[in-house]
This record gives C-alpha cells, structure tokens and sequence, in this order.
C-alpha cells in the first residue's frame, strides 16, 4: 500500500515516530494508502530546516524564484491527469471538478504568485522638505500553513505560492484527510530543483502536527484556512505569541434572487451554488432567498435542474456529484437532514443518503442533493455550516428583509445577489456583510481581488497585494534631508 511521506530538507522522509494513519477513498470506503502521523519532532526538523534555508531563499533574486515557483506550475500542468485522478481519488470529488478546477487552480496560484512578486512595488513619501521616507518589505521568515480537505491542492497552493514568492520558507501540513496531492507536489518540487528546506510539507492531525506548527516559537507567520472552532483555537495560541495570523473560516452563505433576475442564469448558478463539491466549498450558497413573486417558479426549476445533477462514481468523467469527504463527516451532514425534519423543514427533494452508484463504490459516502423549504431564517439549519449538499429556500418579500435575512448569521464570507437592477444590486453589495459579493455570478475568481471573510468567517485577507502584504514585513526607513 502506497506511503505517503513527509517532505523536509528537500527529502521525502518517514515520521520520526514511525506511525501511519490509514488514509480513506471516500467513494469506495476503503484504506487505500497511509499517511505520516507526525509529531512535534517532526515539526522541529521541518522548522529547522526552513530556518536554514531561509538566509539563502530571500536573499535569491526574485526573478530567480518567480522562475521556480513558474517551473513547478508548468510541472503541475505536465500532471493533470495523474493529479486529478490522486484528487479524486483522496476527496471524493468528480473527476472533471479536479481536472478543470482544482488542479488548474493549482498550477495558476504558483505562476500567479511567482509573477506577481515581480511586480511588487512599495511606497516612498516625501515629508515636506525634511525627510523622505521609504518602505521596505522584507519576508516575515518561517512561515506556517495549515489548509484544509475541500480543495486541497487548490488551498495548498494558494498559500505557500505568495509565502515563497515573497522570501520566506515555509511548514506546511495538508489536511490529513486529503494528503495525497500535496505528496505528489513535493515530488515534483524536487524535480524542479527547489532547494532543500524551502518548502517543508509534514503530514498528520490537527490537534497533533498542525497544533505543533502553530505553537513553534520560529514561526512567525500562521495562514490558516479551515473551520471556525479551529481557527478560534490557533488563535488562542498564536495571539499571546504575537504572530501574524490570516484565518480564512467557515461560511453560510446566502444567494438572493430577485424576481427580475435572468433566471437562465440564475437557475444553474444557484444549482452550482449549492451542490458544487457536494456543497463542501466554503463559498457555497446554501441558503437561497427568492422574491416571493418569483418563489414558486424558481422553486420547480431548481429542484428539475437539481434533479438533472448525475451522482455518480467520482472517476466517471460524466459524473457531477461524488462523495463526501469521509465518514464523520458524510455522518454530520446526515445529522442535520435529521435535524432540519426536527425543525419542521419540507423535503423537496434528496433527505437521504444516495445509493451507490456501482459496486465499486458500494460502501462510499454518497448523499442526495436535498432541497428543503418552510425552515425559519433563525433556526440552526440557517445558522450553523453544515458543508454538504444541502440547501433552504426561503421567500421574501422586501429588500430590506432580504438584506436582514442574509446577515443573520455569525459568518459573512460571501454573498451572490441575482438582479437585472443595477441600482439594486449596488445597495444590495454594500448592505450585505460579506467579504465577497458576487452580482450575477457566483465562484468568479480574480486571484488578483482581495479575499477572506467578515465576523466569524475570518480575520485578514489574501489574494493579489494583500496575500504578498501579509507575508511580508514592512518597515519603513526616514532618512532626513537637511539643508546645507
Ligand atoms: P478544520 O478546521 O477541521 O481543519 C483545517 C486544517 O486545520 C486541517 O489541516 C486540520 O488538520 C487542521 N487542524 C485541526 N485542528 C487543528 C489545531 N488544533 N491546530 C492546528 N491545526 C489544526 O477544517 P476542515 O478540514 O474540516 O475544512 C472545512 C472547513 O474549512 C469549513 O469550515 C470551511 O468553511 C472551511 N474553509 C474555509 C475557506 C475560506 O477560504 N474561508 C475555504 C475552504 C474551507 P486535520 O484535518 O489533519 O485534522
């Protein structure tokens, strides 16, 4: 059985401890390869190596790194399909999903980064006539990832690629539960020459791995992106160390449709929404607000269109809904199914767990897409994420409720408005308390935009500037100019 291996010092290594854990196909149900446990010993090496790394990296030329970190995304490529297949495979995922977005995506974080730190620019100001001041931004060193199972080589990539780019080293750990993609990109960082010790990867548990990398007193700098309880616990030992921290959290997301929406588009785009990656995407719209003039017809579309969605085995090209990530978590979705027919909910369409769609995948982790409506904005099923392929459609009548209904959550990652009001949607955006709002879209990235949540669904932002901000320090340098 496939071993998977930690990468530290430019080596593929066994844990010090010598421990596996199994590591799981969500479709089939079965072990089908190991992952590292690794320690806090494990994180010691990794970190040292990445200390002694770090002098030699941030001093190299910036074109030089833009030239590896372009390298590895040109080897990314080179793997599509093996890639994907190792996505798929580790998380459950439909294989076209992997091989049109999360590998892609992948490959687009490394370029994207190593070519933007080129363009990286700081500030100067002149003080009247007696000082001109300059900023430098230097790499914070040691820098610590932590990235979770939905898009796992997606969100891996998306932070070392600016904390290399910039100059620091990095400790990474992938989610243990999706570790496979992250294994196979530190080969092909050997094979692209990156030197030893620049990126470190330590694979195992949260509580374990990850709680060692955060409490390390070399690491700097923590960009953190998972659960919200998680996210509150690294805080809590990170804040009185004083590190930097980005915490990227969880969401609950509303989509509103107005009834003079283009329904064309906001048909398929709320079903995308709500079901992409079997609704595990943080961004996801579960929660579906429909003018009450339009609610009803919106409502027989959406549940035809849903119904359309082909669950199927994840390595069936033609398949649109695969598994969900692993059992305790296929286990809590089904809590909530159970627990919105507690709260009074009316089951449109899916409430179950999906028969297996061959006999290989007999005992994976299949579940229907559910549509449910007559839920209370307030009740938990509104409230609480629940990450899975479940939706609520709810009436409304007036903006003002609407734009009530969406912030009545602790979180505010994103918000999708459906209008053809231009007016509208602009009072809609800014009312709205969300870090993203998309008008007339959804899940349209520009790796460019700032991105992160509002109240509970994070602290900072990343992407373009604001991600090569965040991994470096700005100090900034007064140099008086008297007059002679
Ligand atoms: P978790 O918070 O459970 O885990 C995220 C990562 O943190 C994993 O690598 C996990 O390791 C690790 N971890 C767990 N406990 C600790 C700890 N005490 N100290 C350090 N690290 C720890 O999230 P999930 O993996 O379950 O991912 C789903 C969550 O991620 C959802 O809430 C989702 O909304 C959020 N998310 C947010 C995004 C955003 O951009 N805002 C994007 C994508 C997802 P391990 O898994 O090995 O235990």
């Amino acid at each position: 059985m496939k071993r998977i291996q930690n990468y530290i010092d430019g080596e593929l290594c066994e844990p010090l401890g010598g421990k596996y854990l199994d590591n799981v196909e969500p479709a089939t149900g079965q072990v089908y390869s190991q992952v590292p446990d690794s320690d806090e010993r494990d994180v010691e090496r990794a970190t040292s190596a990445a200390l002694a790394a770090f002098p030699g990296w941030s001093a190299t030329p910036a074109a030089d790194r833009s030239r590896l970190l372009c390298k590895i995304a040109d080897l990314i490529d080179a793997n599509l399909d093996r890639l994907a297949e190792a996505e798929t495979i580790d998380n459950g995922k439909p294989i076209t999903l992997a091989r049109t977005l999360d590998i892609p995506r992948a490959s687009e974080n490394l370029r994207f980064f190593g070519t933007s730190v080129l363009h990286f620019h700081s500030e100067s100001h002149a003080t009247d006539n007696v000082a001109i001041n300059y900023t430098l931004r230097k790499p914070r060193g040691v820098v610590g990832t932590i990235s979770p199972w939905n898009l796992p080589l997606y969100l891996f990539t998306w932070k070392i690629a600016p904390a290399l780019a910039t100059g620091n080293t990095v400790v990474g750990k992938p989610s243990e539960v999706t570790p496979m993609t992250a294994f196979l990109l530190t080969e092909l960082c050997r094979e692209a020459g990156l030197p030893p010790g620049v990126l470190n990867v330590v694979h195992g548990l949260g509580p374990k791995a990850g709680a060692a990398i955060v409490k390390h007193p070399a690491i700097t700098t923590i960009s953190f992106t998972g659960g919200t309880a998680t996210g509150a616990e690294i805080a809590r030992t990170a804040a009185p160390m004083f590190k930097k921290m980005a915490l990227e959290l969880g969401g609950k997301n509303p989509n509103i449709i107005f009834a003079d929406a283009n329904m064309d588009a906001a048909i398929p785009g709320s079903v995308r929404a709500a079901f992409s990656n079997q609704g595990q995407v943080c961004l996801c719209g579960s929660r579906i607000f429909v003018e009450r003039s339009a609610y009803k017809s919106f409502l027989t579309k959406f549940v035809e269109a849903t119904g359309n969605l082909k669950i199927g085995d994840p390595l069936e090209p033609a398949t649109q809904h695969g598994a969900m990530v692993s059992r305790p978590h296929y286990e809590k979705v089904l809590s909530y199914i159970e627990l919105a027919r507690q709260e009074g909910g009316d089951f449109i369409c899916g409430g179950k767990n999906a028969p297996p769609p061959n006999e290989r995948c007999k005992d994976g982790y299949f579940i229907e897409p559910t549509i449910i409506t007559g839920l209370d904005v307030n009740c938990r099923v509104n409230r609480e994420e629940i990450f899975g392929p479940l939706a609520t459609v709810i009436p409304f009548d007036r903006e003002d409720e609407v734009v009530e209904y969406a912030n009545a959550t602790d979180y505010g990652l994103s918000a999708a408005v459906w209008t053809e009001n231009l007016s509208r949607a602009h009072r809609i955006a800014d009312r709205i308390q969300a870090g993203t709002i998309w008008v007339n879209c959804w899940l349209l990235r520009d790796l460019r935009v700032p991105f992160g949540g509002m109240k509970q669904s994070g602290v900072g932002r990343e992407g373009g500037q604001e991600a090569l901000r965040f991994f470096t320090e700005p100090k900034n340098v007064c140099i008086a100019t008297p007059k002679s």
